[in-house]
């Protein structure tokens, strides 16, 4: 019987066959491969049909990793071909092929027949290799956002979480993955993962004993800087030295064979707060603009679970702020009732007594200090109605034209009397008129506040207030010599309810300097608080717009 001579045959399919978009490979009886078409060959790491002919089985399948829609090597024998030609009618196959010296992947369906020959024997078999790479990479990219987003919702620790997202990413989508946030300028490697467990350590540390490196055309600090992602498909030798410090960083990241660099940055509130850089090193892989697209969510999603933990942080914060205040504001209130309801007790016994008719100057003087302690008591309740009424920005300014000096003398004299019983030397200069348009009774409300605080806090040292124009701002100081208030401290204690002393120590809501500054930013100014250089205590400037 005559063998057909299929080589002629698929020598004059060939037009047809190249036109195809799908690959198409035939085999011989024997497995061997005798016929491709360009697109064939593409799939299979080659430049064209003609070299992947030209080439041997073995050097075929040394330039390929061939893998199963799982994951898992596929050796020759479970392609469909092979078992077309063992008498199998084979369902066609989802194949990932990775071309070894560049990474690239390929996912194709494969379906194979079978042409018998005239003796009714197999004796050839036509591959159809119908790539879905694109379909692939996106059902990839799904599972990949949808695995980041359970690690990211599993926790508030979004440091934790972080890591757990990079080794996520290892090995499937990097060899390599760190992380690293920037506070203040500051950098923290929080993750640093590598397909090589032992390498995860040196990854990190490689982070802290070099630091990054700046003023660079690219890199981490520049994606910091720009909040702009970089892609870098192809790591040259040139492009690690300009990123190494010395020879020995250099080579350090040539042991880390990194091929391909990807660096996004995480968004916060726009701004950027951290990057992940994720790198293909031995698995010799390149990324190109849709690995970007996938890093980039993954970073937007890290930055949304970094900003829900800070608000659940900073709520959380609040309400223990709340509630420590509720304890003291009930503590605060209490104190200045029982001594009225003392006081009241005591003036309706010596009414019952008649004691009131024989010394009216002592129910007099008993009736002033009831008369003090609901001072006191409108005093904390007016200053909890400004609470409500600042957080909900309901502070309307009364402004008018006045003399800041004026006010300045006319609260210190107000104070005299408690200075004096707290043994503090009240001193005041504020001779020279100083005017403007302002609220006059919220002003008054934040000098009050400085130098109740300045006597409170004084330890019984001179307090110091002083009223002035300068450079066409109008400015107060208040400056006493009295247990002072830490570096740390200063900004936060303008917080409403925040404190720096104990309240075992000192009474006190916490409100006052928040009020003050609510007061001194509506009418355009500002009050901050400084130490006195090489001497106790503190120092308290406000500075107000006198043209508003
Ligand atoms: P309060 O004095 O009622 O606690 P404030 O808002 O007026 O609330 O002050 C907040 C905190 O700032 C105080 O608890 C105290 O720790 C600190 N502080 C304010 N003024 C002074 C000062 N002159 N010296 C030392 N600490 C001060």
């Amino acid at each position: 019987m005559e063998t057909p001579n299929y080589k002629e045959t698929l020598a004059r399919a060939d037009p047809v066959l190249q036109a195809v978009s799908d690959g198409v490979t035939v085999q011989d009886a024997t497995g061997r491969l005798v016929y491709a078409n360009d697109a064939a060959a593409r799939i299979c790491g080659f430049d064209d049909a003609r070299a992947m002919l030209g080439a041997s089985t073995s050097e075929i399948l040394a330039r390929l990793d061939v893998r199963d829609e799982l994951g898992r090597k596929l050796d020759t024998s479970r392609l469909p071909g092979a078992e077309v030609l063992a008498g199998e009618h084979p369902p066609p196959v989802l194949v990932n092929t990775r071309e070894n010296a560049t990474g690239r992947r390929f996912w194709s369906i494969v379906r194979s027949k079978g042409v018998r020959d005239q003796s009714g024997r197999f004796h050839l078999v036509v591959n159809v290799w119908h790539e879905v790479t694109d379909q692939q990479r996106k059902k990839e990219s799904a599972r990949f956002l949808a695995e980041v987003s359970s690690r990211l919702a599993a926790s508030l620790e979004y440091e934790e979480t972080l890591a757990s997202v990079a080794d996520a990413l290892v090995p499937e989508l990097a060899d390599w993955v760190v992380v690293d946030l920037f506070d203040h300028g500051k950098q923290r490697r929080i993750a640093a993962s590598h397909v090589d467990p032992r390498k995860r350590e040196l990854a990190r540390m490689v982070g802290e004993i070099y630091p990054l490196k700046a003023g660079q055309p690219g890199g981490v600090l520049n994606v910091l800087q720009t909040g702009r992602p970089e892609l870098y498909p192809v790591v040259s030798h040139e492009l690690l030295r300009r990123g190494a410090h010395d020879d020995e960083h250099f080579e350090l990241l040539r042991q880390f064979k990194i091929s391909s660099v990807m660096i996004v940055p995480i968004v916060v509130e726009d701004r950027t707060v951290g990057t992940i850089t994720i790198m293909g090193a031995e698995s010799g892989r390149h990324y190109d603009e849709d690995d970007l697209e996938l890093a980039m969510e993954i970073a937007r999603r890290s930055a949304v679970a970094i900003a829900n933990a800070r608000a659940y942080r900073a709520a959380k914060d609040a309400a223990r702020l709340r509630e420590e205040f509720i304890t003291v504001a009930g503590h605060e209130l209490r104190t200045p009732l029982a001594a009225l309801q003392l006081q009241l007790e005591s003036v309706k016994s010596a009414a019952d007594s008649g004691a009131l008719v024989s010394s009216p100057e002592k129910f007099a003087a008993r009736l002033d200090k009831a008369f003090a302690n609901v001072r006191k008591l409108t005093r904390l309740i007016d200053g909890l109605l400004d609470v409500s009424r600042l957080s909900s920005g309901r502070l309307v300014l009364e402004r008018a034209p006045m003399d800041l000096a004026a006010l300045v003398r006319a609260v210190a004299e107000r104070f005299a009397e408690p200075a004096q019983r707290a043994g503090c030397d009240l001193r005041v200069d504020a001779d020279m008129p100083v005017s403007g348009r302002w609220d006059s009774a919220r002003l008054d409300q934040v000098l009050s506040n400085l130098v109740s605080n300045a006597i409170k806090y004084g330890a019984g040292e001179p307090v110091r207030v002083r009223c002035a124009l300068e450079d066409g701002t109008a400015v107060v100081t208040v400056e006493d010599e009295g247990i002072g208030i830490q570096k740390q401290d200063r900004e936060r204690i303008f917080g409403r309810f925040e404190r720096a002393v104990s309240e075992r120590n000192y009474g006190g809501l916490g409100l006052g300097l928040w009020i003050a500054r609510e007061i001194v930013r509506e009418h355009g100014g500002t009050i901050k608080v400084e130490g006195r250089r090489k001497k106790k205590g503190a120092f308290f400037r406000v500075a107000l717009p006198v043209s508003a």
